[in-house]
């Protein structure tokens, strides 16, 4: 792998590489990215993937290589300490919560003696305190130039040492806000690359729709109705038609609630819009929104503030406007019901040209690389998704022992995976098998809804059973909270959805048994999905074959690559649905899998937690 990203490196291209667990993909890059001699790019999926990547990655192969390139850590602005914003918090008196008061005596201590401001490295303050809201910037409220600040801010620092370093390690959302959409002025730094590496490139997609797409929502626009009434309250009392126009927008926001009615979900906006009263209510929601842009438009001169609410108000009805007419067929546009609020949304229906045009664009090399990434070898689904034609593909197998090491457990007669049975029998073939296994299992459900009632049912089976493992059930605690517990308690069970599925790394014994009740065929009606798969057979193809079945056999790899993660981990895969075997198309998907040695009979999974484990 590392010749081929070097080849493409020297040679400019794109590379696609599917590296397996285990592998070394990081080194794999690394050491030919720090050898070239360029300027150097690394996206990663999360934060904590690009610390661990400058952190301990980067500087190890830097130092076994022995080449003096610079490194920089680059994030969203969100996550420095502004200097500015923290000295207003400072004067302000009134928090929202005792712990934010002494939050703020520690930020103030860490911004001092920060070489970085990232808060990233103060473990003391929680990621998710509502304190960090006040004491860092955004693009609107920062005075750049113009800042008392500037000189020691950690925002401009931060980029400034990027744009001088070899290697710059940022994440996927920073890659399109900033990078491809130029959305903070960060236009400088692709420009003077040589090569992007995207690790966790499997997340590209779904990030890209993301920010390729856009959306207008009732937390949005509440939002900004508090913040004009505020506002106004400070800097603009004598102005009675400000709060007026804010409540009229406040009370549509209402009334479109009430017209999207009780059905909670996603609906095409052509099913919402044959609604009247959807209709009028939007309708009203337009008129309202323009009255508070104008509003704030006549007093935006009173305030910074006040200018920026107007600003939002105005793109809110160009938005709302072109959500309700726009007319273009490559843009879909939905709506999400969701129990108090409700959400317009459009997505590009597909981003491979916008995307394509950002790589073909630039005489650059591009790396993708993830361990799930193709089908058997076949990477057409996610070349296709990209629009990545010309990319040349590689598959790198993970070097672990599956056929020792791990066991996939298909369990004879389950029901139908759509009846309504189904997880009660998850439940019950699981039981065993966490019995012998003593807990340390993840058990992953395709819905929330299955995952709700097989906590209910397992709850009262473990208890029928005198077993006292640890229930751990997403949406009770954070997602780190929750692994953190996982490994410490060592005999746990873990529920949770798909969204669990992806870069969970536990190692060694405290994970042996992940329990996946059906094959993860994303749900069909869902408009943007719907949209993507009526067009594929539009264009003479066959949605399931080029699209459900490929996607569902990587998000089945990627649930199936948390078990083993090193050369000592065991584990057994169970797999709850009997279209692996009555369906034609399930060899197709178990042949996908890591070659594990595969069993349908229960003792052999006894067995294999009755062996002992090597090492
Ligand atoms: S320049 Fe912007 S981010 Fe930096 S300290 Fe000033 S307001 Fe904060």
């Amino acid at each position: 792998m590392a010749e081929a990203v070097a080849r493409t490196i020297a040679e400019g291209g794109q590379l696609v590489a599917e590296a397996g667990t285990g592998t070394g993909k990081t080194f794999a890059y690394l050491a030919p990215a720090l050898l070239s001699g360029g300027k150097v790019i690394v996206s990663t999926g999360t934060k904590t993937l690009q610390d661990q990547l400058f952190n301990r990655d980067l500087p190890l192969v830097r130092d076994a290589l022995k080449v003096p390139v610079t490194v920089a850590l680059l994030k969203g602005r969100s996550n420095y300490v502004c200097h500015y914003h923290l000295e207003r918090a400072r004067l302000q008196d009134s928090f929202a919560s005792r712990p934010d008061v002494r939050y703020l005596k520690r930020i103030e201590s860490f911004a001092r003696t920060s070489e970085s401001g990232d808060k990233a490295e103060l473990a003391d303050v929680p990621d998710n305190a509502g304190i960090w809201g006040q004491v860092t910037s955004t693009r609107e409220n920062c005075l750049g130039g113009e800042c008392p600040h500037y000189g020691e801010c950690f925002v401009m620092k931060a980029r400034k040492d990027a744009l001088a370093a070899d290697v710059v390690v940022i994440n996927h959302h920073l890659f399109f806000a900033d990078v491809v959409l130029k959305d903070e002025g960060l236009a400088d730094l692709l420009p003077k690359c040589n090569t992007v590496i995207l690790d966790e490139a499997h997340q590209l997609p779904d990030t890209a729709t993301l920010f390729f797409g856009e959306e207008i929502t009732a937390g949005q626009l509440g939002e900004l109705t508090r913040d004009a009434e505020l506002e106004g309250l400070k800097v603009a009392r004598d102005y009675a038609p400000l709060p007026d126009a804010a409540q009229g927008v406040a009370q549509t926001l209402r009334r479109v609630r009430l017209a999207a009615g009780e059905a909670l979900g996603k609906q095409p906006r052509a099913e919402a819009l044959r609604r009247p009263d959807f209709v009028a209510a939007l309708d009203a929601l337009a008129v309202a929104l323009d009255a508070l842009a104008s509003q704030l438009g006549r007093q935006a001169e009173r305030s910074d503030e006040l200018s920026h609410c107007a600003q939002r108000a105005t793109e809110a009805v160009a938005r709302l406007a072109r959500w309700r007419d726009g007319d273009d067929p490559e843009w879909i546009r939905w709506l999400d019901v969701t129990p108090h609020g409700w959400q317009l949304h459009a997505s590009p229906l597909s981003i491979a040209a916008i995307f394509a045009r950002q790589i073909t664009d630039s005489v650059r090399s591009w790396i993708f690389t993830s361990a799930t990434l193709a089908v058997n070898g076949d990477f057409t689904l996610y070349r296709r998704e990209l629009g990545l034609s010309d990319a040349a593909t590689g598959c790198w197998d993970s070097p672990f022992d599956y056929a020792r090491q791990a066991l996939l457990y298909l369990p004879r007669e389950l029901p139908q995976p759509n009846s309504f049975e189904h997880t009660d029998a998850v439940v019950a073939a699981a039981l065993p098998v966490l019995k012998a296994s003593g807990g340390r299992a993840f058990l992953l459900f395709t819905t929330l809804r299955a995952l709700a009632r097989a906590r209910e049912t397992l709850a009262a089976a473990l208890a029928r059973e005198g077993l006292d493992y640890p229930l751990l059930v997403q949406g009770e605690g954070s997602r780190s909270e929750l692994l953190s517990r996982f490994r410490v308690l060592g005999n746990a069970v873990l529920l949770g959805s798909q969204s669990f599925w992806e870069g969970v790394d536990v190692q060694g014994e405290a994970l042996s048994v992940v329990v996946i009740d059906k094959l993860p065929f994303a749900p069909p009606d869902d408009p943007l999905l719907a949209a993507r798969l009526a067009h594929i057979a539009r264009e003479g193809g066959n949605p399931f074959l080029d699209y459900q079945l490929p996607q569902a056999s990587i998000s089945l790899k990627q649930g199936a690559g948390r078990l083993i993660r090193s050369e000592t981990d065991r584990g057994v895969l169970m797999v709850c649905d009997r279209r692996l075997r009555d369906k034609p198309y399930g060899r197709r998907i178990l042949d996908a899998l890591p070659p594990m040695r595969r069993t349908r009979e229960l003792d052999d999974v006894l067995e294999f937690f009755r062996e002992r484990s090597p090492g």
